[in-house]
């Protein structure tokens, strides 16, 4: 992988020409195989010529969730079907989930992208790389797995789940490099800690990747603590490559998004319109080093936007904000527009609050209420109740100044929320819609 490792440092020119050379090739390919794009071109009037410089892609209208699911299965692949080696699919909470499908280069290239993202965090040929994220169709366990090899490191492949053997797994092998949701890193350090363990001393972790789901930078600080790791942020989607689209690097402010494989655009989530570097709204991506199945102008709904300055490590690539969560995961509370992650952050950052909390959204007499159940750590669950209350009081507070919101508050005594070995379900919707 070192012939490309200067591809991370190339000037912003060159890497602007690359982009547009895969991009030509890239919507020459679409046009030509996809049935969906092609209708898409003939409806606007457009040729893949008509796209000379990276400022016409806009031209091309968004290609969105439900485009992927009215074409499910094959409308969207861009080369015959036998070049197919693989194929994932991403779970949709209603109907058909969304295909994915790679030819024997895009396995390769979403491997390298992963072997480039982990070197980028100091992994390296002698770690051992014990892998929670779940195999099988979702992309996160095989790529990564695939990634990791190409390394050199030695990989565990764990998935995800069955807590107990996962620590007898990163005892007995000493792991020291984990890929794991940041809900289940705070089970993880529950359990070994209920099994006698001490997650600070008794593991040779160094490095966790965490991504999968939103989370704020206090759960990472969090998380760190309790394993003395360095924890690095990731970002992907099935949709792309899996993971691997973006990954922090060792100063840990942003994500580098591998624009060589990329065009990133943000854009306002309401109006389509393009937005600034600097301004949060949409990521919009473009696959630009894809075979089998390149999207072009994916509305990812993910919410971020891109930090103007450059890294510190003087890569190329520029950076993404941690996603603040998706357009659709916004909450509507009486007319208020709260994120989850919004509310974890504040939780996370309270002395007194535990490792879990769950929101629950109800509606009664046409008005919403919020619940906000939260867990607290023994020493004050444990306290009189004169003490609760107060810390009750405080998380109230707390949220109301932020989000303008005032929840009903629930603590509870630590372990009490269900616990989960993939994502979190942080939100239980009651509402009747
Ligand atoms: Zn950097």
């Amino acid at each position: 992988m070192n012939q490309n490792s200067n591809i991370e440092f190339i000037s912003r020119e060159s890497l602007e020409k690359l982009q547009l050379s895969r991009l030509k090739e890239t919507l020459r390919r679409v046009y030509s195989f996809s049935p969906f794009y092609k209708n898409l071109f003939k409806k606007e009037g457009l040729t893949p010529s008509k796209i000379k410089s990276l400022k016409d892609l806009p031209l091309i209208p968004f290609t969105t969730r439900k485009d992927l699911r009215e074409n499910f299965p094959y409308g969207l692949l861009s080369i015959p079907l036998n070049d197919v080696v693989r194929l994932h699919t991403s779970t949709g909470t209603t109907g058909k989930p969304k295909a994915v499908f790679f030819s024997r280069n895009d396995i390769n290239s979403s491997a390298e992208l992963i072997a480039r993202s982990m070197k980028m965090t100091g992994a390296e040929k002698g770690d051992v790389f014990q892998n929670m994220m779940g195999y099988g169709l979702f992309t996160g366990g095989l790529i990564s797995h695939y990634g990791a090899e190409r390394l050199g490191l030695l990989v565990i492949p764990a998935g995800a789940g069955n807590t107990e053997r996962q620590i007898e797994l990163m005892f007995d092998f000493k792991t020291t490099v984990v890929h794991i949701t940041p809900s289940y890193a705070l089970y993880l350090a529950d359990v070994m800690e209920e099994k006698g363990f001490n997650p600070k001393k008794d593991f040779n972790l160094r490095i966790l990747y965490l991504g999968a789901e939103p989370y704020s930078e206090k759960t990472r600080e969090k998380i760190e603590r309790i394993f003395t790791v360095d924890a690095y942020n990731s970002y992907g989607l099935s949709e792309m490559n899996g993971p691997g689209v973006a990954f922090e690097c060792k100063y840990k402010e942003g994500m580098h998004l591998w624009e060589d494989n990329f065009i990133m655009e943000i854009v306002d989530p309401s109006t389509g319109e393009p937005l600034k570097e600097g301004e949060e709204g949409e990521l919009v991506l473009t696959s630009i080093n894809k075979e089998a199945m390149p999207i072009i102008r994916y509305r990812t709904g993910d919410l971020t936007y891109i930090y103007p300055e450059k890294c510190n490590c003087s890569r190329v690539h520029r950076r993404i904000s941690r996603i603040k969560g998706r357009a659709d995961d916004m909450l509507i509370i009486r007319g208020v527009n709260v994120f989850p992650s919004e509310v974890e952050r504040i939780l996370m950052d309270l002395p007194e609050v535990g490792r879990n909390y769950q929101i629950v959204l109800d509606r009664k007499k046409d008005l919403d209420k919020m619940k906000v159940r939260v867990e607290i750590k023994r020493d004050f669950f444990d306290g009189s109740l004169d003490h609760l209350k107060k810390v009750e009081i405080k998380i109230k507070a707390k949220l109301k100044d932020e989000l303008m919101v005032t929840p009903e508050i629930e603590l509870l005594e630590p372990s009490s929320l269900p616990r989960t070995t993939g994502k979190a379900k942080r939100i239980i919707d009651k509402r009747e819609i």
